[in-house]
């Protein structure tokens, strides 16, 4: 396949725009080479500028859930637009999504929308501070919750120590409050609170990992932060972000059968357009102005278009009774196909699955946390990246991102999928 008009496109973006990409990931800078610009989607594939048919795994980093151009999304998007496309006043298509999402998932009373991921992170971070009066909060190394400087933080000199900033711009104070614990360690979850006695408001974690490839929780690891929340006075926040919608209706709380105090969302919830939220029980969301002291806003918040499309998109969700086990049936099915194309091979691999999450790593040793995620052979990612490019297969351009399963990808997809992973392994 032939990228000559995307390169062509790249370099004039160059010249407009940093990195000529507006979110830095998709800069190709993991794997070589430059970006594919996409022209149009529909369904399970993209279509490029040059012409070029890919079948997407990534599906704009997950909202796509249901395949692109999902038409009630579509035709919902249309309609409202002819009516108007932002007020800075309420609809009633707020109320009528909140409502929705929160019979959906467990343990919520109220939702606010926002317009991202990292506002939804962001926000619930405030909340959990003003609600439980403390400063610090523990993240884990390798999980994202959006670029909000709170979170762009990485480990101290100790394990015990305050984090630093890992990107220029992040203060030394807002660092002090970030404290950072090693994926599925609670032992060292353990140490941060003995450590800071009564300071902490908030763990924040993505229930299941997806930013440093998939990386499920392991037995008892919810099961034990939740304990030590309560036991600390804490609030758990889980960034469900990525799982919320897609794991199931009630996303990983429901799967784990935990309770978070607070929840973030974004990607699937608003159907493809800008859209997060966070939502929590009564008690909690109160402390939200107007009606409570937390200050939170935003002039396109509860956007008519996108509240439009995040409606469409958890009606069909909602009144489909097989669809998260027809996701996880073709994500298996993906998975034992590529296990068997690389047993072929004497390539070193390991691939974790969750539900419709999926990534591939190259070691051997099992895929825990960031430090073992690290060990994955990057060259050999980057091969099977445009081995599988050339194969018109799209997965992320990192070796630390999740692939995301589509109810559009057909079995003949996910077959031709493995046929060519198989041609790509045998070259690497
Ligand atoms: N939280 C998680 C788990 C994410 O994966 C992401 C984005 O990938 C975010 C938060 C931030 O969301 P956004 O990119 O919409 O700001």
């Amino acid at each position: 396949m032939l990228y000559e008009r995307s390169s062509r496109l790249f370099a004039e973006a160059e010249k407009v725009i940093p990195g000529g990409v507006n979110s830095p990931v998709r800069a190709f800078r993991a794997v070589g080479g430059t970006p594919i610009f996409v022209k149009e989607a529909k369904g399970a594939y993209l279509y490029d500028e040059d012409g070029n048919r890919l079948i997407d795994y990534i599906n704009s980093w997950g909202p796509m859930i249901l395949g692109h151009a999902y038409e009630p999304v579509v035709n919902a998007v249309i309609e409202r637009a002819k009516k108007g496309t932002s007020f800075g006043m309420p609809t009633a298509l707020e109320t009528e999504i909140a409502a929705l999402a929160i019979s959906m998932v467990p343990g919520i009373d109220k939702i606010r929308f926002v317009n991202s991921g990292t506002e939804a992170c962001m926000s619930a971070i405030r909340l959990a501070r003003g609600f439980t009066g403390r400063d610090k909060i523990i993240k884990f190394a390798g999980c994202y919750h959006g670029h909000s400087d709170s979170f762009l933080i990485q480990a101290g000199s100790g394990a015990v120590t305050f984090g630093t900033p890992n990107s220029p711009g992040v203060t030394k104070g807002t660092a002090q409050d970030t404290l950072l614990a090693q994926y599925n360690d609670l032992h060292n979850v353990a140490e941060l609170f003995n450590a800071n006695p009564g300071e902490i408001a908030a763990i924040i974690i993505e229930p299941v990992a997806g930013n440093m490839g998939c990386i499920p929780p392991v037995e008892g690891f919810l099961e034990g932060l939740r304990q030590l929340c309560d036991a600390n006075g804490t609030l758990l926040i889980f960034d469900e972000v990525m799982t919320g919608f897609r794991l199931a209706k009630g996303g990983a709380q429901e799967l784990y059968n935990i309770k978070a105090d607070i929840v973030a969302f974004g990607k699937v919830i608003g159907g493809g357009l800008p859209v997060g939220a966070f939502a929590a029980r009564n008690e909690i969301m109160n402390y939200l102005a107007p009606i409570g002291p937390v200050y939170q806003a935003g002039t396109l918040s509860g956007n008519p278009l996108a509240m439009a499309a995040g409606l469409e998109m958890l009606k069909a969700l909602n009144g489909d009774a097989d669809i998260f086990t027809r996701l996880d049936a073709k994500t298996a099915y993906l998975e034992t196909g590529i296990r068997q194309k690389l047993d072929e091979t004497n390539l070193a691999y390991t691939i974790n699955r969750t539900g419709s999450m999926i990534s591939v790593h190259f070691d051997a040793s099992p895929v825990t946390d960031f430090k073992s995620a690290a060990k994955g052979d990057n060259e050999t990612f980057k091969k099977f990246f445009h081995g599988l490019l050339a194969e018109g297969i799209y997965i992320a351009p990192s070796a630390y991102e999740t692939w995301f399963i589509t109810d559009a990808l057909t079995y003949e997809d996910l077959d031709a999928t493995i046929a060519a992973i198989g041609r790509v392994a045998k070259t690497l």
